[in-house]
């Protein structure tokens, strides 16, 4: 009997990224060990709580079967997130469910933290949403894993590359890595790589007024860098708050 270490399972739109406003249902496991200093979902982090989050196969299945159902939804989408669902602990399991799921028709998206490649799970999923961390999340991830899913097609066609900028510092890292990978877009020929997102940090501490400032700054740095990325913000985050779960 598989068991599945499951936070919560929940329908809602899609609050950042390419894919922004789709109405989807998320899968978010719990457990990660990655660590950054700016976790937005920090109650997912924990694989040993008093709280037992195993659910069965079965009952996640239901469970997914009975939103769609509740909700009349006719779109069938999915987006697996944590925590850190390519963890090694979690790993096994979420290909397992890819794989339920994908026969059943779903396009499924993996929010993956950035630290590892995981083929098989990879060459299933029809999204990959891949982090870059940026310093003020106190964790450094490979640009050569970028470059590894730029090169090769079957990757490169589903990957939206995301990093959480908080400050100038953090802007000038991603500018900095973007233009170490421009040999390999030239290389490839690539000149219109558009699919490396900035979210602007909306942290618990942040006001409406100072975040839409931070957001202003972003634009500007941005467009007088020769406009590399593109800015997209957390709406759910904007709308209920950054505090709400689940939505
Ligand atoms: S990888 Fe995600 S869940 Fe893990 S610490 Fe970083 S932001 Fe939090």
């Amino acid at each position: 009997m598989k068991l599945y270490k499951i936070n919560s399972i929940f329908l809602s739109h899609e609050g950042e990224g390419i894919h922004l406003g789709f109405p989807q249902i998320f899968i978010r496991f719990q457990g990660c060990s990655i660590g950054c200093k700016n976790c937005d979902t920090p109650e997912a982090i924990p694989f040993n709580l008093n709280k037992n989050y195993s659910l069965k196969e079965k009952d996640l299945l239901k469970k997914i079967t009975e939103i769609r159902k509740k909700n009349k939804l006719k779109l069938k989408r999915i987006s697996i997130t944590g925590g850190d669902p390519l963890d090694p602990r979690h790993r096994e399991n979420v290909l397992n469910l890819i794989m339920i799921l994908k026969q059943k028709g779903y396009f499924i998206n993996i929010e993956a933290s950035g630290n590892v490649i995981v083929k098989e799970i990879f060459d299933l999923v029809d999204s990959i949403s891949f982090d870059y961390k940026t310093p003020s999340s106190g964790i450094k991830t490979s640009l050569k894993l970028i470059k590894t899913l730029i090169k090769d097609p079957k990757y490169s066609s589903k990957l939206q590359i995301k990093s959480v900028v908080e400050s100038k510092k953090d802007f000038l890292y991603l500018y900095d890595s973007y233009l170490k990978i421009l040999k390999t877009l030239n290389e490839l020929k690539i000149k219109n790589f558009s699919n490396w997102i900035i979210t602007p940090c909306y942290s618990l501490q942040t006001d409406e007024k100072t975040f839409i400032n931070k957001f202003k700054q972003i634009f500007k740095w941005n467009l007088t860098s020769g406009g590399l990325f593109r800015v997209i913000g957390q709406q759910h985050k904007w709308i209920y708050g950054s505090q709400r779960k689940n939505v």
